[in-house]
């Protein structure tokens, strides 16, 4: 089996079915991280996973989709606030604080990953965001620049996509979770006043970003939408004809009895679309692979596992699956996995604003 460390993963190419099938079984327990980089933050000596991104935390207006999965909407039982809670109030204190911690992680070679509640939906935060990454890039190793965002804000705010340009953003994934407007509302349910709820307007969006920034669709599997073999093509198929060139297909993470069984929980039990079967129609072996379909590679993670293939040869398509519990173990190696600043200061190594607190920036 041909065997390619990454940045950021393992990239695996299996040559025979025993080999598929032994990569399909445990997924990311297989994965062997690198050795961490040690660096002095805050006046501790920690450990950081190589490739490890860096999120500040987008919290600075409440989201204007209400994704029934929502990962923000999940509680862990020790925990005592939602992570989405706490709105970024001053952004003096706040964008001083982020920069203290961002100088203070120099030397770390990190990716950044712009996510948490919707970055586009408050323009003044997100151009201000990328004017203090553009001040600081000469110190700062960003390997890799990725926006998570529902559109939203890039059909109403002109101004952000040639800043996301400028800012020399490696892609953009643009959740949807059905081709069918109805439908996505009745998963992502975003706010009758944004306009990209409608598919006239995501797709004018996507077709004008060819050529400026790469778009990597992100669609949830779900029961109440996206789930069979046949929605996974027609939902491919769409994408292609608006030019996308790359789809994520994602499972809704595993859960476990960590999590407080809260709206957001239920709704993740009952609708959540194991990925295996999907695996299995479109490669039940390496060597049998269906129609139009073409195995490539698959990645581990620390905490994820995927199958990248070509779909009629134009799109790549990539099936995921991951688990909160194997993230929250990895958590607890005492090397730090991923790095977010959250909106009270912190800069943590987890979602959870006050755990694994690698240092206080306010
Ligand atoms: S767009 Fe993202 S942050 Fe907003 S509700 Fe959906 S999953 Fe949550």
């Amino acid at each position: 089996m041909e065997i390619i460390e990454t940045p950021r993963n393992t990239r695996l190419t299996p040559a025979t079915d025993e080999q598929l099938a032994y990569l399909r079984q445990d997924k990311w327990a297989k994965y062997t991280p690198p050795s961490p980089t040690a660096l002095e933050v805050a006046g501790k000596k920690m450990l950081f996973r190589e490739g490890l991104t860096f999120t500040p935390f987008a919290n600075a207006v409440a989201c204007n989709a209400h994704c029934r999965f929502c990962s923000e909407e999940l509680q862990r039982k020790h925990d005592h606030e939602l992570t989405a809670e706490r709105l970024i109030t001053d952004y003096d204190v706040y964008f001083a604080g982020l920069e203290r911690a961002l100088l203070a992680i120099k030397g770390l070679r990190i990716g950044l990953s712009l996510s948490g509640l919707e970055a586009t939906a408050e323009p003044v935060w997100l151009l201000r965001l990328l004017d203090l990454l553009a001040r600081l890039e000469p110190c700062l190793q960003f390997d890799e620049k990725v926006l998570y965002t529902n559109g939203s804000g890039l059909v109403k705010h002109s101004t952000l996509v040639p800043a996301l340009q400028k800012a020399n953003f490696d892609r953009i994934e643009l959740s949807r979770c059905h081709y069918d407007q109805a439908t996505n509302q009745n998963i992502m349910y975003f706010n009758r006043n944004e306009p990209v709820w409608q598919n006239e307007q995501y797709e004018q969006l996507v077709r004008s970003l060819h050529g400026t920034l790469f778009v990597k669709n992100s669609c949830i599997l779900t029961q109440k939408g996206i789930q069979t073999i046949e929605d996974v093509e027609n939902y491919v198929e769409w994408a292609g004809s608006l030019g996308v060139q790359e789809v994520v297909l994602r499972e809704l993470s595993r859960l476990d009895d960590t999590y407080l069984p809260n709206k957001t929980a239920q709704w993740v039990a009952q609708n959540r679309v194991p990925i295996e079967p999907l695996l299995y129609e479109i490669a039940p072996t390496r060597s049998a692979v269906r129609k139009n379909w073409t195995y490539l590679y698959s990645t581990l993670g620390y905490y994820y596992y995927n199958e990248h293939y070509a779909y009629r040869d134009q799109t790549e398509v990539i099936l995921e699956t991951s688990s909160y519990p194997a993230l929250m173990r990895a958590n607890e190696s005492g090397i730090i996995q991923k790095m977010v600043f959250h909106s009270n200061g912190n800069l943590c190594g987890d979602w959870n604003p006050n755990a694994n607190i690698i240092g206080h920036f306010f």
